[in-house]
Order: structure tokens, then sequence, then C-alpha cells
């Protein structure tokens, strides 16, 4: 996989990057466009493309590994809170095909970071609600 991906090619140590933290199954390392002081991605070491892909073991080592270093932002650089995100598939913002966990700080002092919601949160129909929930949880159960 290699070949393809940048994240591979940076867990190979063939691409440059500045490391966080890692583990036998995960690595953490700054992303190089940040949103905010300290954003940083953790990835799987073994490839997988996204969130529906990743297995479990792979996803729990990621995301402990966020909540890790989501306290050290906090605790080292001041942060005022911190979000996570994953972008799964193209149309969702999703830019590089080797799953990772954006781990972003959030600063009050808006000279420290750049984002902001995405979406105007406005009251939604309860009967479409409703129904979206039935269908999802009839399907996932
Ligand atoms: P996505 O849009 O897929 O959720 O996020 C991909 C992220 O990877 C972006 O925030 C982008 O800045 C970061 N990125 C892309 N290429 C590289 C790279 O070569 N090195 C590092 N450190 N980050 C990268
Ligand atoms: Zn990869």
């Amino acid at each position: 996989m290699s070949k393809q991906c940048v994240f591979c090619d940076i867990v190979a140590g063939d691409s440059p990057s500045v490391t966080v933290a890692e583990d036998d199954t995960s690595l953490a390392f700054m992303d190089i466009n940040p949103a905010s002081d300290g954003h940083l991605l953790v990835i799987p070491k073994r490839h997988s493309t996204d969130l529906l892909d990743i297995p479990a073991e792979d996803l729990t080592a990621v995301t402990l590994s966020a909540q890790r270093i989501a306290e050290v932002a906090v605790r080292e650089l001041g942060a005022d809170g911190v979000n996570l995100l994953n972008c799964c598939g193209a149309d969702a913002w999703q830019t590089v095909f080797h799953f990772h966990l954006h781990v972003i700080p959030w600063y009050v002092d808006k000279t420290r970071d750049r984002l902001t919601l995405p979406w105007a949160p406005t009251r939604g129909r309860m009967d479409t609600i409703a129904e979206l929930g039935a269908r999802l949880s009839a399907a996932a159960n």
C-alpha cells in the first residue's frame, strides 16, 4: 500500500513527519495544515482506508491514543477543549484514504485556532427524526 499512500510512507519512515507518540499499533503526528495550535492526526500503522473498514483493534488503539493526546493538549498547550474529527468518504471531506482521527485542540483565544462549527444547528422535524432513527435502529440491531 505504501506506494500510493502518504500515511503508509510516514509509518515506514519514507516521508517526514513530526511524531508525537506511537505504540505497536498506532502513530500520532502533527498535521501539516493545522486548523489550530497542536492539531495532529492519529493513524493505525496498518493500512485501512476509512472508518468502515478499519479493524476494531486498530480503531480501539487509535481512539485511546487520541484520548491520551487530547489530555496532553489541554494540560501542556492550555487548550480550552478538543474536537475529534474523522472524515469518511470523499464527499464527507476525506482527502487522505488511510484512516485517521484528527485531534484538534480548541481555544477561546481565536488567534490560536480557526475551527468553526460546520453546520448551523436548526431544529429538525420530529417525524423525520423518528422515522430515520427507526430505520437505523432496525438495520443496526
Ligand atoms: P482529511 O481531509 O482526509 O480528513 O485529512 C487529511 C489531513 O492530512 C489534512 O488535515 C492534511 O493537512 C493532512 N496531510 C495531508 N498530507 C500530509 C502529509 O504529508 N503530512 C502530514 N503531516 N499531514 C498531511
Ligand atoms: Zn496507508
